[in-house]
């Protein structure tokens, strides 16, 4: 066994648990979360403005925001809750990115509230901004779609061509005059082209196409340009043999293109901003479950107590999410199963063929590198309930950060 994925918690931590906390639970690591936000801060401090605004949709919990902000993240908000959400724990201003798209006027109403950076995803959202709240705000910025297809070493990595986000060039230059022209003062640049990357040239390659952009804006529309945002995209290793991308590299092959690029052209002011979720999170939460049933037919089947509407990814994208059995680190993986859920859809299953260790009823089953885009994407299909979350503090204590649902919860918005 030359690659493991080790839980970072073990059977006894979750044997303890069990009194106060019933399976399934989303459980996070603190101290990891502060570790990885050190990091990456400091991939970045050679530039002065650095800000990571953290995808709140990756992980939406006050717990989780306020220990990123005390880190100095900001937050990137995509709705109206999720900016409520920042509200409600005392988070706004510049600290606030909003980037949205197919926003609703309320939306705007509150992000421009709340002093946030608005980030437009259309040329028709200047017109649509200025009549919902009544101008333009100093500062803002907007989202570029190049387009075509995202390539690093003629690998095609994702098709910005069919993505419904951003503007055009052309509309870029349009958009920068038009909002020059109503008083917008600072400009910022935004772009997401691929996701979940492991290689360590999808920042470098998509801040030479941004930085090389920013400079051509700035020259054609005298435009000041405030800020760069590479926006998301870094990717985790869900597979045990998966690489890491190496933040610390990604961080200084920025710094290169920064100095080849922005410095000559007088540029050397712009601060650069990321907006990670799942390179925040995505390894340092897990989704706690129990084995309940065994069923032998056609294949062995595991059947949890978790199912697709507490962890969409595998049943949504057939996304490999690692499978560990506590207690069981060590044993023979020497069964083949299906590891699935309760709904009634063939596609609830967290694992298929998997090899693993025996399995019986009433072994913790954990389910790795689910810090981000899980919980968040629960829903409740078949009336399935969404977990609690659990934060494991840097003390070694543990705290519920959010309640399960319970069946009252589901009956809340019905009329009886
Ligand atoms: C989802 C999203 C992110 C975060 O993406 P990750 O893949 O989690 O890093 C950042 N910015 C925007 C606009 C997004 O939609």
């Amino acid at each position: 066994m030359e690659y493991m994925k080790k839980p970072f918690v073990t059977k006894a931590q979750l044997e303890a648990l069990d009194k106060d906390f019933p399976t399934p639970y989303y459980l996070y690591d603190e101290k990891a979360i502060r570790q990885n936000a050190r990091r990456l801060n400091e991939a970045f401090s050679w530039n002065e403005g650095f800000k990571e605004y953290f995808a709140v949709k990756a992980t939406p919990n006050p717990a989780i925001m306020r220990i990123l902000h005390e880190e100095g993240c900001g937050m990137d908000c995509s709705s109206l809750t999720e900016l409520m959400l920042c509200q409600r724990i005392g988070i706004g201003g510049r600290d606030i990115m909003f980037s949205s798209n197919d926003t609703p006027a309320e939306d705007f109403r509150l992000a421009d509230r709340m002093e946030a950076i608005i980030n437009l995803d259309d040329i028709t959202h200047i017109d649509f901004l200025e009549k919902t709240i009544g101008r333009i705000p100093e500062t803002v910025s907007c989202r570029f779609n190049p387009g075509g297809y995202f390539e690093i070493s003629n690998t095609i990595m994702d098709s910005p061509g069919d993505a419904k986000y951003g503007m055009t060039k052309p509309q870029m230059f349009q958009a920068y005059r038009i909002l020059a022209a109503k008083g917008a003062r600072e400009f910022g640049i935004h772009a997401f082209l691929a996701s979940n990357t492991s290689t360590d040239d999808y920042y470098p390659t998509l801040a030479m196409q941004l930085f090389r952009l920013a400079v051509e804006l700035h020259e054609e529309t005298g435009a000041h340009i405030g800020f760069i945002n590479l926006s998301g995209g870094i990717g985790i290793p869900y597979r045990p043999d998966g690489r890491t991308a190496d933040i610390m590299v990604i961080g200084e092959a920025v710094r290169r293109v920064y100095e080849q690029i922005l410095v000559p052209a007088g540029m050397g002011d712009v601060k650069i901003f990321t907006e990670l979720g799942r390179f925040m999170l995505g390894p340092y939460g897990c989704l706690v479950t129990k084995a309940i049933h065994q069923k032998h037919i056609h294949k062995e089947y595991i059947g949890l107590d978790a199912c697709a509407c507490n962890l969409m990814r595998p049943a949504m994208y057939g996304a490999y999410h690692h499978i560990t059995v506590a207690g069981k680190e060590d044993a023979p993986c020497d069964h083949l199963y299906d590891i699935t859920g309760g709904l009634c859809e063939n596609n609830d299953k967290f694992a298929v063929d998997r090899w693993l260790p025996y399995i019986a009823p009433g072994d913790f089953v954990i389910i790795h590198d689910t810090g981000a885009h899980g919980h968040s994407m629960g829903y409740n299909y078949n009336g399935k309930l969404r977990s609690a979350e659990l934060l494991l503090g840097e003390d070694g204590q543990v705290t519920m950060i959010r309640r399960a649902e319970t069946p009252e919860d589901y009956f809340v918005t019905l009329e009886f």
